[in-house]
């Protein structure tokens, strides 16, 4: 879908415009107006002859051309007439400015739908309701409410606020920064998002989309088209507000530990989006996106006027998980040729408090041209002799000449560092006024590299028995039944490739005798109970049980203690299981999370998981490297591969258990949750075998 007529209209109409100067129907206007606005412009006020002198008109109808776009701003309960006059004249582009639909209640949600109804109708595209506008700055459109025209720079911004909106506004006149396109959502009630960021990812004068996002209307698609954006233009979010649906309670332990941003995040880690927490982050990222060249690899090359800055930089460098790139030797020879005998040539490049631009221009050139150096970050403190003003200027010049290479400039200080940088930022080098927030933008830039280059996703298929599946799950659901047992739900894991241990259901002591002997000793009893979540909670498991005499004392002792603990527990039985072969435990889980599908989960700790909540998430379906770091991003990883002459186990089976699980959950979308837990693993070569299982279903 094209927005052209919302982003470069030829003529607009303004219903509910008014003379009132403190009324946003005078305000929009107003900002038309003040923002040089080519176009037609036709205020619709059936009580006023003119507007700032502009000639205005009883209704749409009586306007001699259809305009292009209308923005409404006449109360709620009178936009479904507009809209039906939008629809009488053929009217296609609509920004709702009013609020009071959705928003305030049943009322206002009935009239939000009846607005739908007519644009759908008429095919109609809706901005709003509920939202501040749009500017287009190179058009010298400010249709909005939010403030001043920015300059023309290569950022788009969406946002859900419409208030945050006028803030950033207002921060970035200040500081000069220029946007694309701003856009005003609101309510969302027709065109969303997504809509918002395919057309931007079209737009020729868009290089980075940013935005503020409180909810995804269809988290699949939306995963699915960032992720194919994303390799063109950064998608840079705010994301704000957790998903109450989200939230519901869990009767898995993957739905209990799945915060209500678990699966936002993975989805943004799969799409390639950039997450921020603030709009000074988003600016500080964007900035660099929009301006700079990407990083071709990891190595900073830092050049300072001063040690201390110089040490800053140098940890955060290493926090982030950055490296210094290497000088050649042919670097530091020319380095040495030129710099006073008490600088430091070796990364990163201390070229001394004294140093005028000059000395900031040899450096910045040699550095730039080292095969080893992939982004610069030049810092700088206003010491007695500096050139702030001057510094920005050799810097601009140098980094244009050598355009390949990102360069990011530090400049410390308040009003002696001012004029510098202004001209850093009108010379298109991104300025930021801490060490920190340079260095972790170069991480980001680092980052998003690292995800574009990343192989292509292969999700591996295994061959599985998916009619056997689909068979108890619907007998299931058709008896109304959506809590599977752990006898079932182990059929289920089998007929995907899982192994698990032996065993039988028991209902007299005899019995579970006869079924031990048959297993062979030693064997496990467990309390067979629909009623049941966590069976050792209530003692209703028993390992290590190495002869038939204690295989009926724990029968009896289970039959006739649980149901004094659980009286309203139906149990059925105790089932006898083959005893596993130690090993370490851990939990493969699933949440299907209501915006982004089924959510994966890995875990250290079997029966503590709970309480470690050591645990990582990731977005089915998984590929190989994909489970492989969800392994990789707990914090205990390390005690699976074995430490201090403890035995490692085999990573590579956890992961393939990660991806059958990830297929399975993929199959059958009607697995609400399900946990394996324990799941038990050995050294390299072994079986892992899942020894407990709960699946939940949904219809
Ligand atoms: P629940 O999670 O309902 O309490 P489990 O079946 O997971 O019950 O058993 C609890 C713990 O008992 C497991 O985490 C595991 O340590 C141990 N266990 C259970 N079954 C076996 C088995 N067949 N072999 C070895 N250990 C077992
Ligand atoms: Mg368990």
């Amino acid at each position: 879908m094209s927005l052209e007529s919302f982003f470069n209209p030829q003529s607009i109409a303004i219903v509910g415009a008014s003379r009132q100067k403190s009324k946003v129907g005078y305000e929009i206007l107003a900002n038309i107006v003040k923002a040089g606005y080519k176009g037609g412009i036709f205020p619709v006020n059936p009580n006023t002859d003119t507007i700032e002198g502009i000639k205005c008109y009883p209704d749409l109808e009586s306007i001699p051309d259809t305009p292009d776009l209308v923005i409404i701003i006449v109360p709620a309960k009178i936009v479904p007439p507009v809209m039906q006059q939008c629809a009488k004249v053929g009217v296609k582009s609509v920004i709702i400015i009013t609020a009071g639909f959705r928003e305030v209640g049943e009322e206002g949600r009935a009239l939000e739908k009846q607005v739908v109804q007519i644009a759908k109708q008429a095919g109609i595209r809706v901005i709003g309701p509920n939202c501040l506008g749009l500017i287009v700055p190179a058009n010298k459109l400010n249709a909005s409410f939010g403030g001043d025209l920015p300059a023309a720079g290569a950022i788009a911004y969406l946002s859900q606020s419409g208030a945050l909106l006028a803030a950033i506004l207002d921060t970035a006149n200040a500081a000069g920064i220029g946007f694309s396109k701003l856009v005003s959502i609101g309510n969302k009630a027709d065109i969303d998002e997504l809509d918002i960021i395919k057309a931007l990812a079209a737009d020729k004068d868009t290089k980075v989309i940013a935005g503020y996002l409180e909810s995804i209307a269809d988290g699949d698609e939306f995963v699915r088209q960032a992720e194919r954006i994303s390799h063109t233009k950064p998608i840079i979010l705010i994301k704000s507000g957790g998903t109450q649906a989200g939230a519901k309670a869990a009767s898995s332990h993957t739905g209990s530990l799945a915060g209500s941003e678990t699966a936002y995040e993975s989805a943004f880690e799969r799409a390639g989006i950039v997450r921020c927490d603030s709009i000074r982050q988003q600016f500080d990222y964007a900035q660099a996106f929009a301006n700079q060249p990407l990083p071709g690899g990891p190595g900073v090359a830092v050049i300072t006027n001063a040690g201390g800055p110089g040490i800053m930089a140098a940890d955060a460098i290493e926090r982030e998980g950055l490296s210094f790139a290497r000088l050649t030797k042919e670097t530091e020879e020319k380095l040495a040729s030129r710099l006073p005998a008490a600088a430091n040539w070796h990364n990163p490049i201390d070229i001394l408090g004294d140093a005028l631009a000059d000395r900031y221009e040899f450096a910045l050139d040699v550095v730039l041209d080292d095969p080893n150096v992939d982004v610069v970050l030049v810092l700088l403190t206003p010491q007695a002799m500096t050139e702030p003003a001057r510094t920005a200027e050799v810097i601009v010049k140098t980094a244009r000449s050598k355009r390949k290479k990102p360069v990011l400039a530090c400049f410390l200080g308040a009003a002696k560092v001012r004029e510098g940088v202004e001209i850093l930022r009108r010379g298109k080098i991104p300025p930021y006024d801490t060490t920190q927030g340079a260095v972790s933008t170069i991480k980001v830039m680092v980052d998003y590299v690292r995800w574009r280059s990343r192989p292509k996703r292969v999700v591996k298929l295994f061959p599985v028995n998916r009619r056997k599946v689909e068979n108890i799950v619907e007998r299931h659901l058709r008896q109304d039944i959506l809590d599977i047992g752990e006898a079932e739900s182990k059929e289920i894991l089998e007929a995907y490739g899982f192994v698990t241990p032996k065993g039988s259901l028991a209902t007299t002591a005899d019995q579970a005798a006869n079924i031990a002997q048959q297993i062979g000793y030693p064997v496990v009893l467990k309390i067979w109970s629909p009623d049941i979540l966590h069976k050792s909670d209530v003692g209703g498991v028993k390992v290590g049980l190495a002869s038939e005499h204690e295989v009926r004392d724990a029968f009896d002792l289970m039959i006739y203690r649980i149901p004094k603990k659980l009286p309203d527990a139906h149990i059925l039985g105790v089932l006898v299981q083959e005893m596993c072969r130690k090993g370490k435990e851990v939990i493969l889980g699933m949440h299907r999370d209501p915006h982004f599908g089924p959510l994966m989960m890995f875990g250290m700790g079997g029966i503590m998981v709970e309480v470690l909540k050591d645990v990582s998430f990731y977005l089915a379906p998984l590929t190989a490297e994909e489970a492989k770091q969800m392994l990789v991003n707990t914090k205990t990883y390390r005690i699976l591969q074995g430490v201090r002459g403890d035995e490692g186990v085999d990573v590579d089976k956890i992961a393939e258990g990660l991806q059958r699980l990830s297929q399975l959950v993929t199959e059958f979308p009607q697995i609400r949750e399900m946990d394996i837990n324990p799941y038990v693993v050995g050294r390299e070569g072994t079986t892992p075998i899942a020894v407990d299982a709960r699946i939940s279903l949904e219809r």
